[in-house]
C-alpha cells in the first residue's frame, strides 16, 4: 500500500524533484502530492523562522495539521560569507520584492562588488522537514560549499546559479545540467537525507 505525503510547496519541480528521489528508495511506496493538488484552499505559510530549519518545521508541521496527512517542507537559501550569512532566510526577497530573482541577484552582485576573490565564499543550505499530524518530526540540513564570482553565467537552474561556482567545479550551478546539480545541491542531499530517514518516522 502506498503512503500518502504532501509537499508543503506550490512549485511543482520541487514535487517532481522529490518525487524522483523518493521512487529511489527500496522498498517503499509513496503517493506525494502538492499542495495544489489538494482539495479545498489552504494558504500560504508565512516563513516567520530565523532559521532554514525553523522555516521548513513551521511550514511542516501546519500542513500536516491541517490536511492530516505526513507533510515534508523545505527552507533554502544562500549564505555569504562577506555578508556574515546574509541573505540566509531573506535569499528570496533580498531586493525587496519576493521571487524577483533577477532583482536579487543583481543587488548581491553590488554588495559585493569590492570583495576579492578569495573572501567570496558563499553556501547554498537546504532544510528539509517532514511531520505527522501528531506532532512526531524531523529535520536535516545539508549545504553545498562554493564561491561567487562577478559575471553571471549560465542559463539553467534559478536565483543565485548563475553566479555561484561549487567547490571543485569551474562552472557556475546554471551552468550544469539538472542532474548533475541534483547529485551535490543542498536541496538534492537534504531531501536524500530526509527521505532515508521517512520510514523510521512513519513507522513503516
Ligand atoms: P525557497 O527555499 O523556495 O524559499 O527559496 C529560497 C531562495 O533561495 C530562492 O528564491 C533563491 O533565491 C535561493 N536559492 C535556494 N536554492 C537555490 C539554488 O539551488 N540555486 C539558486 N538559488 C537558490
Amino acid at each position: 500500500m502506498s503512503i500518502r505525503l504532501v509537499l508543503a510547496t506550490r512549485n511543482a519541480g520541487k514535487v517532481v524533484e522529490l518525487q524522483r528521489i523518493l521512487a529511489d528508495l527500496p522498498g517503499q511506496d509513496f503517493d506525494l502530492v502538492g499542495m495544489d493538488e489538494l482539495p479545498g484552499s489552504i494558504g500560504d505559510v508565512v516563513e516567520t523562522g530565523a532559521t532554514f530549519a525553523e522555516n521548513a518545521l513551521l511550514k511542516a508541521r501546519v500542513i500536516a495539521g491541517l490536511t492530516r496527512l505526513p507533510a515534508v517542507a523545505d527552507d533554502s537559501g544562500l549564505c555569504v560569507d562577506a555578508l556574515n550569512g546574509m541573505p540566509g532566510v531573506l535569499s528570496a526577497r533580498w531586493a525587496g520584492r519576493h521571487g524577483d530573482d533577477q532583482a536579487n541577484l543583481e543587488l548581491l552582485l553590488g554588495q559585493l562588488r569590492d570583495v576579492p576573490a578569495d573572501r567570496r565564499a558563499a553556501r547554498f543550505t537546504c532544510a528539509a522537514a517532514a511531520a505527522l499530524p501528531s506532532g512526531q518530526h524531523l529535520v536535516v540540513e545539508e549545504s553545498l560549499f562554493g564561491t561567487l564570482v562577478r559575471e553571471p553565467r549560465g542559463a539553467g537552474g534559478f536565483g543565485y546559479d548563475p553566479i555561484f561556482v561549487p567547490e571543485g567545479e569551474t562552472r557556475t550551478t546554471a551552468e550544469m545540467r539538472p542532474e548533475e546539480k541534483d547529485a551535490i545541491s543542498h536541496r538534492g542531499k537534504a531531501f536524500r537525507a530526509l527521505a532515508s530517514q521517512l520510514p523510521a518516522l512513519l513507522g513503516t
